[in-house]
């Protein structure tokens, strides 16, 4: 698919000053980067732009500091972490805007990196103040988004700011946007999209629009108790989001309607309690006994998926099949990974957890695309403009 925005490679950065809005919304763990993931994710853009001799100078937000400065919510540990991974100097901006920032982008050599403080110590960063926008636009003279994560937010890093700039997509958020849009545009048949975790109404939008364009939706994770409920079935103690039961309840009424086959799991593997040391049972059908609660799609079930994945042309994957944070839960997640792995289809896979499960079973290698993107990625495959995409120069 053609990507309708203007790209950092076709963009003349040559010995200019170049901001770059970068996801560096990172867990920290005793004041140190527990996880550089999005880090090395915008590498490709950094280093493509310290080729060209761009002064770089990098955006992010980091936790929730709701338009304070906190202090444990520094970007110093990012900071610290990326100049060990491009091997060189990262200067710390002390505040985002402001004279000290101006300063020091200034002052800023070609090849040489500045990372702006925390965004959202500024309080018009998520209200999209146009000044904000505008006090970031004046440090550079080119705008390149590379957050997909936040590209569902219209923030003032993100979108104000490209108000007042030439703006381009980074190499990231371009190939987030033409991995996740190739599910549904014009897609290998057959399609088949996998969806669990926690909560339908997280996820109705996607069931919603792949009902119409996917082969088969299997279900999996808690989600499928809202569904076995709608169908008159019982959950015991299980996870049931309420708000579901009448959106899975019409998710089926369209599969039967459409021709896109809708399967819940047959059988589950049940627990007394949430925890991994709890008892163990494994169950047959969509009834689930009082006492306990089902917390994996069953073998069977792992089996029959996998196979469909097996025999797929297009696989999307968001949401694990169970609690795979509990060992003897983790069974169904582990047999849909292994199964979205090997697979010769073309295969991506959305949701935090999802690609973290991906990552705990070693087998992120296998897939065509892991999404960085959470939030960002679900509107996308809904099939929604994001805002962060849309204030990018068209191509
Ligand atoms: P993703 O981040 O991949 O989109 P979600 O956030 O929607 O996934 O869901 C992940 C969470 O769902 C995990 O914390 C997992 O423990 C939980 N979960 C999945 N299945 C069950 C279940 N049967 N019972 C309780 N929790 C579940
Ligand atoms: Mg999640």
């Amino acid at each position: 698919m053609a990507f309708s925005r203007q790209c950092v490679r076709d963009a003349d950065v040559d010995g200019r000053r170049v901001l770059v809005r970068v996801d560096f919304n990172v867990p920290l763990k005793d004041g140190e980067v527990a996880d550089d993931t999005r880090i090395r994710a915008a590498l490709p853009t950094i280093n493509h732009l310290l080729e060209r001799n761009a002064r770089v100078i990098l955006a992010s937000h980091l936790g929730r500091p709701n338009g304070q400065v906190v202090e444990g919510l520094s970007m110093a540990p990012v900071a610290a972490r990326l100049a060990e991974l491009v091997g060189r100097e990262v200067k710390l901006s002390p505040e985002v805007v402001g004279a000290r920032a101006s300063a020091l982008a200034q002052a800023l050599q070609p090849g040489e990196i500045l990372l702006l403080e925390n965004t959202r110590f500024e309080s018009g960063e998520t209200s999209n103040d146009p000044e904000l926008g505008l006090a970031l636009a004046r440090l550079a003279d080119v705008f390149v988004n590379d957050a997909f994560g936040t590209a569902h937010r219209a923030h003032a890093s993100n979108v104000g700011i490209a108000a007042d700039l030439p703006s381009v997509a980074g190499e990231l958020l371009e190939k987030e946007v033409i991995n996740l849009s190739a599910v549904a545009d014009d897609p290998a048949r057959p399609l088949v999209v996998v969806l669990g975790g926690a909560k339908v109404s997280d996820k109705i939008g996607v069931i919603d629009r792949f009902l119409e364009i996917a082969d088969e939706v299997l279900i999996g994770g808690a989600m499928c108790f809202p569904f076995y409920r709608a169908k008159g079935g019982s959950t015991g103690d299980s996870l049931v989001e309420n708000e579901g039961i009448p959106l899975a309840a019409e998710a089926i009424r369209k599969a039967a309607a459409g021709g896109c086959e809708l399967c819940l799991p047959v059988d589950l593997a049940l627990g007394r309690e949430f925890s991994a040391d709890t008892e163990v049972m494994n169950a047959e059908g969509t009834e689930v006994p009082d006492g306990w609660m089902g917390l994996d799609i069953g073998p069977v079930t792992a089996a029959d998926y996998a196979a469909r994945i097996s025999a797929a042309g297009t696989v999307l994957w968001n949401g694990p099949m169970g609690a795979f944070e509990l060992g003897p839960f983790e069974s169904g997640t582990r047999t849909v990974a292994e199964a979205v792995a090997a697979s010769p289809a073309f295969t991506v896979v959305g949701g935090g957890d999802s690609v973290a499960a991906l990552v705990q079973f070693g087998l992120t290698d296998g897939v065509d695309w892991a999404s960085t993107g959470g939030g960002a990625s679900l509107e996308l495959l809904e099939g929604r403009d994001l805002p962060g995409v849309m204030a990018l120069n068209e191509a």
